[in-house]
């Protein structure tokens, strides 16, 4: 299991490097900055108006033909599983990817500039538990083109691949567990190749435009075609675990698991990603009412009311399920066709109001703090609410598991929640809310 120690880190200071874009050719800029816990790797923008953030997790992923996109709206971010996964392998959990281009740059192909300018600025931990995610039975997916991965229970994060080319040439396999070390050293180096029956189309396709001898291994029949000869006997291997890392790094938690890989893409990557980051969904909504501590046991109505001054029609917690220590908290609220707000929001089209879910979620965070502010002169008012996004429609019928999560308490005076509501395994809102703390 985790152990106690394990922090979240991000960068001592910013680490800066600048090249050519792989696919567009251009020159880009690139200074991935420090970041404070619990708020991920995100990318900025800064040669767009408004200098637009993204947030890299699953998602946000756009497209997966050659390289990893992500985006929102019309904004794209084009190939980011190389620096992904070099903030990953060395343990950078929070840092924020500042680029004047769509594109971060190629490099040699490899994550060796990354690291180097990460190890340059420094790792340093923060004061907040890292974010992990252990499977507890095994997670398989399988592509149409024939790649199979699966991962397995385990104390550490290994992965076992098994890469092979066009007719089963360069078939290679590896098995390695993942440390910082073990990830500069022998994974890291390893630049990224491109079959030669591929490159054409790729060309046609306009994709590579930057593409060279400098920044890609070409295989063409037999034999290998590069500026300097292969770094390992077996780098297309590595190179294809340096992109698992990068693409399951959008997952957003530390993976303790065992990635068994047969012929891995970053299509059939994101797909385990994406069954990673739902399968944490569902657990998160489903496991709260069983393995809570003696004296964290869950709320009922009345309890509630005793906490909250809300009243019906706008007490939006019918009882709370857990807590799960002084951080969290899980809440349910059942919807009934018979709630006052499906009156007159799209007669015929009844829709709960993302604003009453934004209410529920702002009492459930207040019960939190009650319970965190209970011994002290001081409770917790609700202020404001940030990054709110509503994913999917609530209906009647519907019921909505409410999570709350303290994510920063400043002193004695301002609070953080990160708040989401879960209908049927799936967040269909979510949002950070901010609470200062007044005199009773
Ligand atoms: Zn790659």
């Amino acid at each position: 299991m985790a152990s106690a120690a394990e922090f979240q880190h991000t960068l001592a200071k910013a680490a800066s490097l600048s090249g050519t874009s792989l696919h567009t050719g251009a020159r880009v800029s690139l200074k991935i900055q420090p970041a404070a816990a619990n708020s991920g790797i995100k990318f900025k923008r800064k040669d767009l108006q408004d200098e637009p953030t993204i947030d890299a997790t699953i998602a946000n992923v756009k497209t997966v033909e050659r390289a990893t996109t992500i985006g929102e709206g019309s904004m794209r971010v084009h190939t980011v599983e190389h620096v992904l996964a070099a903030l990953s392998g060395l343990g950078v959990d929070n840092a924020m990817i500042e680029m004047d281009a769509n594109e971060p740059p190629i490099g040699d192909g490899s994550a060796l500039m990354y690291v180097e300018a990460i190890r340059k600025a420094g790792v340093v931990p923060l004061e907040a538990p890292r974010l992990l995610f252990h499977p507890r039975e095994p997670i398989s997916i399988e592509t149409k083109s024939g790649s199979l991965l699966v991962l397995l229970p385990d104390d550490e994060f290994r992965i076992s691949c098994t890469q092979a080319g066009p007719e089963g040439r360069f078939t290679q396999f590896m098995s390695t567990t993942i440390t910082p070390a073990i990830f500069e050293r022998e994974i890291a180096p390893a630049r990224t190749f491109v079959y030669y029956e591929d490159v054409q189309a790729l060309m046609e396709k306009n994709l590579i435009k930057g593409g060279s001898l400098e920044n890609a291994i070409v295989v063409r029949g037999e034999s290998v075609l590069s500026k300097e000869p292969l770094r390992f006997p077996d780098e297309f291997v590595r190179h294809k675990i340096l992109d698992i890392i990068g693409d399951l790094a959008l997952v957003g938690r530390r993976i303790r698991g065992h990635v068994v890989a047969i012929k891995p893409g970053h299509s059939a990557n994101a797909e385990l990603a994406r069954a990673l980051a739902r399968e944490h969904t569902r657990r998160s909504a489903m496991s709260a009412p069983r393995a809570i501590p003696i004296g964290d046991s869950g709320l009922d109505t009345g309890e509630v009311m005793k906490i909250l001054p809300h009243r019906y029609p706008f007490l939006m917690v019918d009882r709370v399920i857990g807590f799960e220590g002084d951080n969290k908290i899980t809440a349910i609220k059942s919807i009934t066709i018979n709630e006052p707000f499906f009156q007159g929001h799209f007669p015929g089209h009844p829709v709960m109001p993302g604003v009453m879910q934004i209410e529920a979620m702002a009492q459930v965070a207040s019960i939190l703090l009650f319970k965190l502010t209970k011994t002290s002169s001081r409770v917790g008012y609700f202020m404001s609410a940030d990054e709110v996004k509503f994913r999917k429609p609530v209906f009647p019928g519907d019921t909505i598991f409410i999570h709350a999560e303290l994510t920063r308490a400043r002193g004695n005076r301002m609070a953080k929640t990160k708040c989401y509501c879960v209908v049927n395994d799936a967040v269909v809102s979510e949002g950070e809310l901010m609470f200062t703390f007044l005199d009773k």
